[in-house]
């Protein structure tokens, strides 16, 4: 089995064993807490972060379309059902994400503050100002799209919606955090607490390039880091474990391993 320490840094290839051994022994060890980004979605066909940043201003009016398409259509991935089974399990006591496409939602996952902590906000969701209810819909709120949001095209605060609350008729906004916006600060601190409390960060799919909630996983004793690219905060003492490889390809290796009589 590979060694796992702080002087012990495993960085590997695709898929390689000795990382996914070691990924395998820290998840039974247990009180892990799943920080995911766009990466665990780009197989569902919603866009990353970092093609969206690509996208000239000529493409942009194509890309509007698309990109509320692909998000209203999309179905959790494999990795998103690993992480559904693997809460069921026990293994993981939560789920924090930057991602705003419903998908762990969709996964069966339950939004709030113990088990999934959406720190970006939601698009199929919306919140009062003034008494704080959230709102889940079938339906996206806003206005704006996951391009225009991410690229902070967009006032201070999420444009009101024209539905009002039921509980003291006020007017609802989209729970997506732009980028010039501050993050919720009830749901930044559930995040912060949980990854306290966690032995072990598993992030998957994230840049690590928005703050603050890039710095969040590091509040974690241990941190596992899987992306297809090098990420930023990979030299931190606190990572462990780096895999170099696809989320799906990922997680269904981690899954063969942690059970490998039950199909996922
Ligand atoms: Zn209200």
């Amino acid at each position: 089995m590979a060694e796992v320490s702080s002087k012990h840094v495993i960085r590997s290839k695709q898929g390689a064993e000795e990382s996914m051994s070691a990924l395998a022994e820290l998840m039974r060890g247990g009180h892990v807490v799943a920080f995911t980004g766009a990466g665990i979605s780009a197989s569902a066909g919603i866009a990353t972060y970092r093609d969206l940043k690509s996208v000239g201003s000529s493409g942009a009016m194509a890309t509007r379309a698309a990109s509320f398409e692909a998000v209203k259509n999309a179905v959790p991935t494999l990795t998103h059902r690993v992480l559904k089974r693997l809460t069921d399990k026990g293994l993981l006591t939560c789920v924090v994400t930057t991602n705003i496409d419903d998908l762990h939602a969709k996964s069966g996952l339950i939004p709030n503050e113990k088990q999934l902590i959406e720190l970006h906000g939601n698009l199929f969701s919306e919140r009062c100002d003034w008494c704080h209810t959230v709102y889940r819909r079938n339906f996206i709120v806003s206005q704006y799209t996951p391009l225009e949001l991410t690229r902070g095209n967009v006032p201070l605060v999420s444009p009101a919606s024209e539905r009002c609350c039921q509980s003291c008729g006020k007017e609802l906004r989209c729970t997506v955090v732009g980028t010039n916006q501050l993050l919720y600060e009830p749901t930044y601190w559930a995040a912060m607490e949980a990854l306290s409390e966690a032995e072990l960060a598993l992030c998957i799919g994230t840049s690590h390039e928005v703050a603050p909630a890039s710095a969040v996983p590091f509040y974690a004793k241990k941190v596992v880091m899987c992306n297809t690219e090098q990420t930023r905060g990979e030299k931190n003492v606190k990572v462990k474990v780096v895999v170099r490889a696809e989320a799906d390809q990922t997680m269904k290796e981690l899954w063969d391993r942690l059970y490998p009589h039950e199909v996922i």
